[in-house]
């Protein structure tokens, strides 16, 4: 059904850090922004309080979605905020090597710190950014400090962005993964739409958009709402902000996979592979700041990895673990005397996001020998750590977990090897742009998030260029 609103100026499919950041610079610009989400939107009192409702209210696919062979999960939010409202937060700029590298895969010119450099000053001004002050590290963290040290490793404190985290007063941060329900962490839920929602957003949650059009003087993006009644919407330009995975299949889904070769190729999602370290005094890896330090040594970054101090809820650990019945009851008894690091290998070998003849999707992605060779550095690393610092067992994860989805409609110069140009526009079209985490041109190594708030900043000043003239 054509929707009884007048048509907007812009329509934003997907409200996650791209979405966010566009609709307030949009908005508060004077543009009349309409922003859909498949997602639905919660507020600091109404985030999932328990692990298995988050996974089920705040993901695609109840909380997991699989590639081709199984091997690897992609953790893929649904919800006003997208990844901002589940991620760590932790927020690093691209080095040389990770921009001079997407310039000389692009042919774009920007990619370059020096040229970032503004767009990243913009977006670290507009949140919040601290480090978790040493006092308030917990045993893993300081399991991680030591073993780095044994071992002569690089680490560093890492930058979070967070407001007030209380500490103090004895929170756990790893609920956070849920959903903030203090409002520190900067979420764009946070940051962002309430600002643009002031400018006069029109936001329309629990909307998935299934198509989307170019018509002689605009766009329409068609979906349904959660009850199953469709709507058309259209406006004079659409930014697509739906992640790696939402944005090449709203393309592929919308026929747009004909003219652009390369559409759904070149994806990427730094698979990480978790490890358990088993102490005999009690651990107790989710309290506190779950994550405060981070790897920072110039060889594990030449060797194509990073390793990551991090935990997770107990459901996510029983999935890790290996064994049935009894073995796995015996791992998960010990839950508490888990150390975990991760990690997070730089893949060179590109995914394909394919659609099949009757609409179904599949993600091929896996490992080749350079990707393997590097997960298997950095898991030598980590049993260095491990073991230097008295761990009386490692247990590694059954499966890959990949939670920075990129590519799929990469950013180049040219239209046959890449999907949206250095204006932000997909090639072909005059009126859709994306600057999100699809426009990624190959796997940076580090935390994307800051990145994309980067992009989308510049995106929106080339938008609002484009539409005064
Ligand atoms: C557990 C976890 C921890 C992470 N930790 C970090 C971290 O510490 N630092 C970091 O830099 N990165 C981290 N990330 C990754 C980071 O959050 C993402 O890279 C980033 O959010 C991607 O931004 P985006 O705008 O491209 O997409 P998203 O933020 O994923 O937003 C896309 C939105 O589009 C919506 N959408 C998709 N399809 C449709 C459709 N058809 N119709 C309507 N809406 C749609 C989705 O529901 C989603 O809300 C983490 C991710 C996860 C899952």
């Amino acid at each position: 059904m054509q929707s009884t609103r007048a048509p907007y100026d812009a329509i934003i499919v997907g409200v996650g850090t791209s979405g966010g950041f566009l609709a307030k610079s949009l908005t508060e610009a004077g543009v009349r922004c309409l922003a859909v989400e498949a997602g639905r939107h919660f507020n600091r009192g109404t985030y999932p309080t328990k692990e298995v409702d988050a996974n089920a209210l705040l993901y695609w696919g109840g909380g997991i979605e699989l590639n081709h062979d199984a091997s690897i999960g992609l953790l893929r939010a649904r919800v006003v905020g997208g990844g901002s409202i589940v991620n760590q937060a932790l927020m690093d700029r691209f080095d040389d090597d990770a921009l001079d590298s997407w310039r000389d895969t692009s042919g774009v010119d920007f990619f370059s710190t020096a040229a970032m450099a503004p767009w990243y000053e913009k977006a670290e001004a507009s949140i919040c950014l601290q480090e978790i002050p040493a006092e308030y590290r917990n045993r893993n963290a300081e399991i991680f400090r030591a073993g780095f040290e044994d071992n002569g490793y690089e680490w560093a404190p890492l930058r979070r962005a967070q407001r007030d985290c209380r500490f103090a007063d004895g929170n756990d941060c790893i609920a956070c993964l849920w959903g903030c329900r203090i409002d520190s962490k900067q979420s764009t839920n946070v940051t962002m739409v309430p600002k643009a929602l002031a400018a006069g957003l029109d936001l329309v949650p629990q909307f998935e958009a299934d198509t989307v059009r170019e018509t002689a003087d605009g766009v329409e993006v068609t979906g349904k709402h959660a009850d199953g009644r469709q709507e058309t919407f259209s406006a004079r330009r659409l930014i697509l902000a739906s992640g790696a995975i939402g944005n090449t299949k709203l393309l592929l889904r919308s026929g747009f996979g004909e003219r652009l070769p390369a559409l759904g190729h070149n994806f990427y999602s730094h698979p990480q592979y978790m490890e358990l370290g088993l102490y005999s005094e009690p651990v107790d890896a989710h309290r506190g700041p779950m994550q405060s330090l981070k790897s920072a040594d110039a060889g594990f970054r030449r060797s194509g990895f990073k390793l990551e101090n991090v935990y997770a809820p107990p459901a996510a650990i029983a999935m890790l673990v290996p064994g049935f019945g009894r073995a796995h009851q015996r791992h998960m008894r010990r839950l508490s005397h888990f150390a975990c690091i991760e990690v997070c290998v730089r893949d060179t070998h590109p995914g394909h996001i394919r659609m099949g003849r009757k609409g179904a999707f599949t993600i091929e992605k896996s490992l080749d020998a350079e990707d393997r060779a590097r997960r298997d550095r950095g898991l030598a690393a980590i049993h260095n750590i491990f073991l230097s610092t008295g761990a009386k067992e490692i247990i590694s994860g059954s499966i890959a977990i990949s939670l920075h989805l990129m590519g799929g409609c990469n950013m180049g110069v040219d239209p046959k090897r890449s999907v949206v140009s250095p204006e932000f526009r997909v090639h072909g079209t005059r009126h859709i742009y994306s600057a999100d985490s699809s426009t990624f041109p190959n796997a940076p190594g580090i935390n994307p998030a800051l990145t994309i708030m980067a992009l989308s900043l510049r995106a929106a000043e080339q938008i609002l260029a484009e539409a005064r003239t």
